[in-house]
């Protein structure tokens, strides 16, 4: 996982390791580095620069730890930054409704259908929850299909209207449908489409009026870079979303998606996808995400 970005990090946090202490030049030629480490990850630039100004005041201001070797000290204030920058704390999905209901937005591809699946298997291991699924794709029949699939493949019910147009009514009859059979989580997976387009967001809209959800959660490919971070914006002008689902971090992702979205948009990344399979979801950790990134 973001390979590159550990790598070129990994090099510019080794500038400062024969060094006996911190100064002016050796901070700001190590930032340079780490800097240009971030944007070429596709950390949008001016997050890179904010980030590196607060590394560099605090490595250079009265209270960093003596202990440390200047190469030690860097790593530990990179690390913590990019901890803050993803977040700082675990945020976790609030299904304590009964029912819930969790409503995932995103482009088409960005994986939704399969992150319903996912999240309804790992509420369902849970034992104190009994999922819904609920097919709100009206335009792609096959969309449908692939979440009936995904349902018998992890036991859990889908609730699906074929041939009604309306995502509205399906999503209402969905919750109707669980609270008449004793669901107390209902996830809706919905429509996407392949760029931004205001048919969308209205449907969206409008289904998020209607059923009010607890979650709704906004699932984005991290291959796609600057692109996952504008969408986000665009999802969260409309909806004001409470959480981000980062999808296909097995990929040859570069990062800067999960290192600048929570920035962006100001909510935090409760999930990641980790793979096609059922099991191949994780809750997202900032400390640990940086932890790993910096190896
Ligand atoms: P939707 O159109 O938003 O519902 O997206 P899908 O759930 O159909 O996913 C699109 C493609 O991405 C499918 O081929 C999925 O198997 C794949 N996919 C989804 N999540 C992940 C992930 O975390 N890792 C990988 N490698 N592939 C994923």
């Amino acid at each position: 996982m973001f390979d590159n970005l550990s790598d070129k990090l990994d090099k510019a946090l080794h500038i400062l390791k024969g060094h006996g202490q911190i100064t002016e030049v050796n901070v700001a030629e190590t930032l340079k580095e780490v800097r240009r480490a971030l944007i070429d990850a596709d950390v949008n630039y001016k997050i890179a620069k904010e980030f590196t100004a607060r590394v560099k005041e605090k490595a250079l201001g009265q209270n960093v730890l003596k202990s440390l070797k200047p190469g030690q000290l860097m790593v530990k204030l990179v690390k913590d930054e990019l901890t803050e920058l993803m977040g700082g704390e675990v945020v976790g999905i609030n299904v304590s409704g009964n029912p819930s209901v969790v409503l995932m937005s995103g482009l088409q591809g960005s994986g939704k259908t399969t992150f319903s699946g996912k999240l309804a298997n790992f509420l369902k291991n849970k034992k104190t929850k009994k999922p819904l699924l609920v097919a709100c794709d009206v335009y792609r029949p096959a969309a449908i299909d692939q979440l009936h699939i995904v349902g018998d493949q992890i036991g859990v019910e889908v609730f699906s209207d074929k041939g009604n147009t309306d995502p509205v009514a399906i999503a209402t009859a969905g919750v109707a449908h669980a609270k008449a059979n004793g669901c107390n989580v209902v996830i809706i997976d919905t429509a996407g489409r392949l760029a931004v387009d205001e048919v969308m967001m209205n449907e969206i809209a409008n289904i998020h009026k209607a059923i009010t959800p607890q979650e709704t959660l906004f699932v984005v490919d991290s291959m796609t870079g600057q692109d996952a971070v504008n969408t986000a914006k665009a999802f969260n002008d409309i909806l004001n979303f409470d959480g981000v689902i980062l999808t296909k971090l097995d990929g040859d992702t570069r990062g800067g998606a999960a290192i600048s979205i929570k920035s962006v948009v100001n909510k935090p990344i409760k999930f990641i996808g980790t793979g096609e399979k059922m099991e191949e979801i994780d809750v997202f950790y900032p400390s640990r995400m940086a932890d790993r990134i910096l190896g």
